[in-house]
C-alpha cells in the first residue's frame, strides 16, 4: 500500500497537474508581492510620521522656549485679544411683523451666513417703520421692484423685524445671501437720523455683531457694497458713519456681558 503511493508520486506529472501547480506557483508570486507592498507602505508610512512627529516636538520646544524668554509678554498674549468681539449683547425691544413670504421682498430662502450687517436709509423723508414695512409688503402685489430689510427703525426709535435672520432679505443686491440689513427712517433732508433712530440703531448693531461674533468693522454701509449713496448722511460724512461704529463698540463694552450666545 505505501509502496504504491510512493510510487504513486513519483510518477511523472500529467499535463493537468502541471498547469494546476503553475497556478498555485503564481498564487502564491502574487500573495509574496502584496504582502511586500504592504510592508513597504507601512513603512513608508512610519517614517513620515515619525520625521513629521520630530519637526513637531522640535517647534513644540522651540515655541516653549521663545514663550519662557518673553513670559510676560505671552501672558497677555494669552488673554483675550478683543474682549469686545467676545461680549454677548442681549437682545433690544422691537416689534416683529414679519412680511408674506412672496417673491419680491421676502423669497423664504435660508440665510446660510452672516458676514456683515448693512445700514440703510429709506430714502423716503418722513415715512414711518410701519409705512416702510408696508411698502415691502405692497411689493407681492404691486411688484414694484424687489426690495426689503431684516429691520425698520422708525424715527421715534421704533423697530420692526420684517424678516426672520434665518431668511435672506432683499436689500444689498450681491450680498443677501450673507448679511442681515437694517433700514433707518429719516426727517431731516440731510439723511441724519434721529438721535431715537441713531440710538435704537446703535443697540440693534451691537447685538447684532456680537451675537454674530462679528466686530462692529463688520459694520458696513450699503454704499459700501456697490457704491449707492446710502444712507446718504453717514456717506457724505465719513466722521459720523466712524462715530456710529465707535458708539456701537461702546455700548458693547459698557453692556455686553461675556456669556454664551443670547440671540433667540
Ligand atoms: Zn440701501
Amino acid at each position: 500500500m505505501e509502496q504504491q503511493s510512493i510510487q504513486r508520486k513519483r510518477r511523472p506529472l500529467t499535463e493537468e497537474e502541471r498547469r494546476r501547480r503553475e497556478i498555485r506557483r503564481k498564487k502564491r508570486r502574487r500573495k509574496v508581492y502584496l504582502a511586500r507592498t504592504i510592508a513597504a507602505l507601512i513603512a513608508f508610512f512610519l517614517i513620515f510620521t515619525i520625521s513629521f512627529g520630530i519637526k513637531q516636538l522640535a517647534s513644540f520646544l522651540k515655541n516653549r522656549w521663545e514663550t519662557e524668554e518673553t513670559a510676560d509678554i505671552s501672558q497677555e498674549i494669552e488673554e483675550p485679544v478683543n474682549t469686545v468681539s467676545r461680549k454677548k449683547v442681549a437682545r433690544p425691544e422691537f416689534q416683529v411683523d414679519l412680511l408674506t413670504i412672496n417673491e419680491y421682498s421676502r423669497p423664504g430662502y435660508l440665510l446660510p451666513e452672516v458676514k456683515n450687517i448693512f445700514v440703510h436709509y429709506t430714502a423716503n423723508k418722513g415715512t414711518s417703520a410701519a409705512q416702510n414695512r408696508s411698502y415691502f409688503e405692497n411689493l407681492k402685489d404691486t411688484h414694484e421692484t424687489s426690495a426689503s430689510a431684516h429691520f425698520i427703525i422708525g424715527f421715534e426709535g421704533e423697530a420692526i423685524q420684517c424678516i426672520p435672520l434665518m431668511e435672506i432679505d432683499y436689500a444689498v443686491m450681491q450680498r443677501n445671501y450673507d448679511s442681515v440689513s437694517i433700514e433707518c427712517c429719516f426727517l431731516d433732508e440731510s439723511g441724519k437720523f434721529t438721535d431715537a433712530t441713531y440710538n435704537k440703531l446703535v443697540e440693534m448693531l451691537a447685538w447684532l455683531v456680537t451675537n454674530y461674533d462679528l466686530t462692529p468693522e463688520d459694520i458696513l454701509r450699503h454704499y459700501d457694497v456697490g457704491g449707492k449713496l446710502c444712507p446718504k448722511y453717514y456717506v457724505e460724512h465719513e466722521d459720523e458713519w466712524n462715530r456710529l461704529i465707535e458708539d456701537v463698540a461702546a455700548y458693547i463694552e459698557k453692556f455686553g456681558v461675556l456669556e454664551e450666545s443670547v440671540v433667540e
